[in-house]
Order: C-alpha cells, then sequence, then structure tokens
C-alpha cells in the first residue's frame, strides 16, 4: 500500500457513493486526480474532464486503470461532452484551472476564461441536473492578506491589475458566479478555497516552491529562495486535502469554507527543512522576490472543524519524503528545465479513453 494509500482517513460514505456519477473538472490534474481516485475505490462513476494545457497524461492513465472511470479530453471553455446532458450527473467538481504563479504570465486569458465560462457551463450543467457543485476556489481571494490568520469573513486585499491578478479576480468571479447560481437559481453549491498543498502528481517543472525546492535539493542544485525568505506559507499534504473536500462536498453549508493545513512556515524554514529532510548537499540562494508575492498565509480552520472531525493528518517531513520518492522516480526527461509549454504539448491518447462529443 503506498504512503498516499495508507494517509487517507477513514472516511463514513455520507451518501451511497456506488450509486452515484461524480464529474471532476480538470481530473487530469494535481489535486483532482488525488479526488477522483479517492470515489472511484469508494465505488462512485466518475468522469473526468481536461484538456492538458496543465493537467498530466500520467495521471488520467493512472486513474483509466479504474472500470468506472470515464474521461473526455474537453476544453470546457469551449463546450462541455453532450453526454453530460443525457445521464444523471450527481455531484460536481469544479477543479479546473491552472494555479502555478508561472502560470499566470503564460496563459492569462485561459485563467480568466476558464474560470467565468468554463465555471458558468458548469453551474448550468449543475442546474440542469439538479446537481450538487463545488468550486474550489483559493487562498489567494484574500491577496496579501491584512488579516492573519485568513478567516473565511475576510473579504480581501487584492491587487487588480498585478501579475497575479488573472488568478486571484477570476476565482473572486467564480465565487460570486456560483453564488448568483444558488441566489437565481437555487443551484446546491459549496464553495472550497485551497491553501497551498503539496504531495505526489505535482508537475516537476510547475514552478511552485515545493516541486521547486525537491528537485533542486535531489539533484544537489542551488535552492531559490525569493526575497529574504521571510515570507510564510502552510502547506497541507494532498491526501489531508482530499479528506477536506469530501468534508465540504457533503455538509450542509453553502458559504465558502478554508482548506489547508495551518502548520505556518517562512520559505527559508521550508527550504533548509528541504535540504536537512533530504540530506542534501545543495546551497541555498537568494533570488529576487515576485511582485505582489502574499507575505503571510495561513488557513483558519475554526469553520470547517465546526462541521467536521476534519484535522490535518500528514506532518511535514514525512509527506515530503513521499513527494521526494515521487519525483525520485520520474524519468529523468520530467524534471529537465525545459520551457514548460513542451510538458502540454497535445500527446495522443490512450485506447481506453472516450472521446468527447
Ligand atoms: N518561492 C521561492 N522559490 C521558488 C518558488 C517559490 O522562494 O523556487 C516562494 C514564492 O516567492 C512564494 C512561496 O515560495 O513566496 C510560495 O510560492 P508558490 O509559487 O509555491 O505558490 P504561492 O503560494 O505563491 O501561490
Amino acid at each position: 500500500m503506498s504512503f498516499v494509500e495508507r494517509s487517507l482517513p477513514f472516511i463514513p460514505n455520507p451518501v451511497n457513493l456506488e450509486k452515484s456519477c461524480i464529474l471532476v473538472a480538470g481530473a487530469a490534474g494535481f489535486v483532482p486526480s488525488h479526488l477522483s481516485e479517492f470515489y472511484l475505490k469508494r465505488g462512485a462513476r466518475v468522469i473526468g474532464l481536461d484538456n492538458f494545457i496543465t493537467g498530466q497524461h500520467a495521471n488520467v492513465e493512472l486513474l483509466s486503470a479504474y472500470k468506472n472511470f470515464e474521461f473526455h479530453e474537453v476544453d470546457i471553455i469551449e463546450r462541455l461532452p453532450e453526454t453530460l446532458y443525457r445521464e444523471k450527473v450527481d455531484y460536481i467538481f469544479n477543479m479546473a484551472s491552472p494555479a502555478s504563479p508561472i502560470d499566470f504570465s503564460r496563459i492569462p486569458i485561459e485563467i480568466m476564461r476558464v474560470n467565468s465560462e468554463g465555471t458558468r457551463r458548469l453551474l448550468e450543467l449543475a442546474r440542469v441536473q439538479g446537481a450538487r457543485i463545488l468550486e474550489a476556489s483559493t487562498s489567494e481571494v484574500y491577496g496579501d492578506p491584512e488579516v492573519h490568520p485568513q478567516v473565511e469573513s475576510y473579504v480581501g486585499h487584492v491587487e487588480i491589475n498585478g501579475p497575479r491578478s488573472c488568478y486571484d479576480e477570476a476565482k473572486r468571479f467564480a465565487e460570486a458566479m456560483t453564488s448568483s447560481y444558488r441566489m437565481k437559481y437555487g443551484v446546491d453549491t459549496r464553495i472550497i478555497r485551497i491553501f497551498n498543498t503539496y504531495g505526489p502528481r505535482m508537475r516537476a517543472n510547475d514552478g511552485r516552491v515545493i516541486p521547486n525546492f525537491i528537485n533542486q535539493a535531489l539533484q544537489g542544485e542551488d535552492i531559490t529562495v525569493y526575497g529574504d525568505g521571510g515570507q510564510t506559507r502552510s502547506f497541507c499534504f494532498v491526501t489531508d486535502l482530499v479528506a477536506a473536500i469530501h468534508e465540504v462536498m457533503f455538509c450542509n453549508d453553502y458559504t465558502p469554507f478554508n482548506i489547508g493545513n495551518p502548520e505556518e512556515k517562512t520559505i527559508l524554514e521550508t527550504a533548509k527543512l528541504i535540504v536537512e529532510i533530504l540530506n542534501s548537499k545543495s546551497k541555498i540562494v537568494f533570488k529576487e522576490l515576485p511582485k505582489d508575492d502574499p507575505t503571510r498565509r495561513r488557513p483558519c480552520l475554526a469553520k470547517l472543524q465546526a462541521v467536521s472531525s476534519y484535522r490535518p493528518l500528514v506532518d511535514f517531513r514525512s509527506g515530503m519524503m513521499a513527494t521526494a520518492d515521487y519525483f525520485s522516480a520520474l524519468a529523468p526527461a520530467s524534471l529537465e528545465k525545459s520551457p514548460l509549454h513542451d510538458s502540454f504539448r497535445p500527446t495522443k491518447c490512450s485506447q481506453s479513453y472516450t472521446n468527447s462529443i
């Protein structure tokens, strides 16, 4: 049994998942692939959608081993597979969005479109189907927060025209659109705000701090700390995040919930820990801090803990080792510093995938 399998807490089924059809938009992505597998293992039928702009074919290949998985390669900005209107869909997870800061300068229009046009399309599907829909929002809606730790009632401190705005504002729009569908049409909605998450199946060249630091440490390269490393983040291992997503989907509260792990660390501390855990010879070097990089980030989880027994179970050291094992086992080619464009060059889908209509 893998570390990921062992780490998932036992969560009783709130509904008969074996009779449920779950749609996961963005299923080839890191978190959604784990979420899809969680429900596949519990007997649900899972339909995954992705256009591979940042999702990985390997994640879909892995999910395709389950007979109750069906996949459509489709861009939800343009359309949804027609079959989704013909058969019953019970639960929709909208997790289709690039999320790494390096994507913000590369594909800002795609980010804004998928969170507006794509989200609207899924909300319409939920309306027609009478399905419950969960919108995966982000801690980025708080911007560079002036309230610490972040509580859901905090309305944020967000730059409107900066390098992160395409993502921050798109997610704020997606939340507002989700709430509007609930208020206008009575759609059964849920909203989560995901804080920094890490684990196996992240893109090796995703640009985010944990893959960067681990791969630098594994290869004995300099560890690139941006700024003086005094900025903080709170890192959640992916199985803990999946458990939290599930708790929110099946609770009775449509208002937004923070999800993550509240253990806060500076980035410099994180770099030192990774060097120590991986017994690496890498040196720490300091690079320019990107504009609008949030100074502090930690979720207040009181709201989630008031409606569930959720608490993160995986400590940083164990989660980091499991993630490093994953990156170590990847073929060297996937660790190369090739331009990210290479990683989403379309490749042929395997025969077992269902084509979208
Ligand atoms: N960071 C860093 N070195 C890297 C990548 C990121 O010091 O190689 C910093 C980044 O400036 C930010 C934090 O790590 O303060 C988290 O960055 P990430 O891109 O993972 O996500 P964010 O939380 O900023 O969305």
